[in-house]
């Protein structure tokens, strides 16, 4: 029996824009050096080419062993890099086949590997995963979707959605966040949480976040001047170097304020490299505000908020809904609140449901809230109908 695994290098894309190719090819040895100081003799590794690895394990017993070999390969990789006076942390998703079971040739396993691997991009968290039947039709079923987001763009399927901000204290909308709707015309309604990762994937995100972006600006001017509008940014849009230039874009043709329009990145933007600070620097001359989403999930929270001084924070819907139970929530959104006031920053509960939580929020001082209780996303007619009433 062996194992093949399909190894592909995260993060590394961007490092290799930002900081040229120079430093790209350093950082590839450094990850063959790790790579190969993983196997054993009788294991095989080779490059495929750009930052993508394949290692064949031979012989296995059973398939623990290729567990326990990806583990060595997240640690040693993981570990970060000093590379060229630059400290950068890397990491890798694996798809893995296993012989004879999912394929008999090296083709045919390096295949089932690669689509593996694709599963292990699309669930998120999981880093990697056998190859199991079904997943090249999921391959196939996101492959259509990707076209037809494409066609989606241009054809008016895709829509903004606003969900109000209010202030904690007096439940008045002070901002309202875009939130982009697919009406599919043959699966009905498809979440940004699906087509956001399919769009990020194939690059198809610039686009996206460019119309989002042009959309929001547009119905925002439509709004009383004291209520902004927030959009989403994905990490993926800061890897083009064009990003404050598309935002400035944006504000020139719809004639909004910058000081109206706010930017919602997560904190994977901050671990990627220094190019991506320098654009949140001049996101942050051009006059828009900044806020860090979804924050308490991500890696190590609270030394990001000391790279750049964020506007406002926005803490998890997973901390709010366990905020008034026994865990610890109530004394992390404490904390986050203290630490936010301390340095300027606003915050703002995400998806506060009931009265409750809302009271709790409140005593713990935290700014604003956005949620159902108060309201869900809904279209910009409905919007302009709630400002301007
Ligand atoms: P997010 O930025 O964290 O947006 C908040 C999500 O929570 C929205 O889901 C919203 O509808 C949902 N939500 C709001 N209040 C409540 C509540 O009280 N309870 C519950 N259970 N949920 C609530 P949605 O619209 O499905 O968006 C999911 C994610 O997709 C967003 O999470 C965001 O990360 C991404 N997304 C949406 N639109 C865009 C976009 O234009 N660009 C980018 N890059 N990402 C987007
Ligand atoms: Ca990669
Ligand atoms: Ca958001
Ligand atoms: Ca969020």
């Amino acid at each position: 029996q062996l194992a093949a695994l399909y190894i592909d290098i995260d993060e590394f894309k961007s490092v290799n824009d930002a900081l040229g190719h120079a430093i790209g090819d350093e950082l590839l040895k450094g990850v063959a050096d790790r790579l190969r100081g993983c196997l054993r003799e009788t294991d095989v590794g080779a490059r495929l080419g750009g930052d993508e690895f394949a290692v064949i394990q031979m012989p296995i017993k059973n398939r623990s062993e290729t567990t326990r070999l990806v583990d060595e390969i997240h640690s040693a990789i993981r570990q970060p890099f000093e590379c060229m006076g630059h400290l950068i942390t890397t990491d890798a998703s694996i798809g893995i086949a296993l012989a004879p079971g999912d394929g008999v040739d090296l083709d045919q396993l390096l295949r089932n590997a690669d689509l593996a691997l694709y599963g292990a991009k699309g669930d998120g968290r999981r880093t990697y995963r056998f190859f199991e039947t079904g997943m090249d039709q999921r391959a196939k079923t996101r492959r259509s979707l990707e076209l037809e987001l494409r066609q989606a763009i241009s054809d008016g399927s895709l829509e903004t959605y606003y969900q109000p901000v209010v202030n904690i204290e007096d439940g008045k909308i002070s901002s309202c966040e875009a939130l982009l709707r697919w009406r599919h015309p043959e699966r009905g309604m498809i979440s940004p949480a699906e087509f956001i990762p399919i769009a990020e994937d194939s690059g198809l995100i610039n686009e996206l976040g460019q119309w989002v972006l042009n959309a929001a600006c547009a119905e925002a001017v439509n709004w009383p001047d004291h209520v902004r509008v927030a959009v989403n940014v994905s990490p993926v849009q800061f890897r083009s170097q064009s990003l404050a230039l598309n935002v400035a874009a944006a504000l020139a043709a719809s004639g909004l304020p910058a000081s109206r329009l706010e930017l919602e990145i997560t904190e994977a933007v901050l671990i990627r490299d220094d190019a991506a600070l320098d654009a949140l620097h001049q996101l942050r001359k051009l006059g828009v505000r900044i806020a860090l989403d979804d924050f308490g999930t991500g890696y190590s929270s609270l030394s990001y908020l000391q790279r750049f001084p964020f506007d406002k924070i926005k803490i998890d819907r997973s901390f709010i809904r366990d905020i008034a139970g026994p865990g610890a929530s109530s004394s992390i959104v404490q904390a986050v609140v203290n630490i936010a006031a301390a340095s300027d920053m606003t915050t703002t509960a995400e998806g506060v449901e009931t009265a409750q939580q809302r009271n709790l929020l409140y005593i713990l001082g935290c700014t604003e809230m956005q949620g159902y209780l108060f309201s869900p996303a809904i279209s910009a007619v409905e919007v302009r109908r709630l400002l301007l009433t």
